[in-house]
């Protein structure tokens, strides 16, 4: 488990009472499992109980809550360089400014 207290939402942390966080923490996955099923959750759907409860773990752990946001923007960048990529990369620049940057380069050397 990761720090939990260190990982802890400043706002809920001022109006939940610890005893309700430590419940939370019981009952929903430690941060080792969360990565797994954040990791899953990516690839298939997750029995509603299991994601209820991540949803909850969310509640007390930024940790775990940024981890899961840092691998959905990973997916959907990846998504959008696979989309994209068959298009890119297709440019080419003239022979002429090739051999100008080159120069230019040699120059800088
Ligand atoms: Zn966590």
């Amino acid at each position: 488990m990761c720090d939990l207290q260190s990982g802890l939402k400043r706002q809920l942390t001022d109006w939940l009472p610890r005893r309700a966080i430590l419940l939370i923490a019981r009952y929903t996955p430690d941060c080792h499992n969360m990565t797994r099923l954040v990791s899953q959750s990516m690839d298939q759907r997750l029995p509603l109980s299991t994601w209820a409860r991540m949803k909850l773990h969310y509640l007390i752990c930024v940790w775990c809550e940024r981890y899961a946001e840092q691998i959905a923007f990973v997916k959907s960048a990846a998504r959008v360089f696979a989309t994209n990529s068959a298009t890119s990369g297709t440019e080419t620049i003239s022979p002429e400014k090739k051999k100008s940057l080159q120069a230019d380069i040699a120059s800088r050397l």
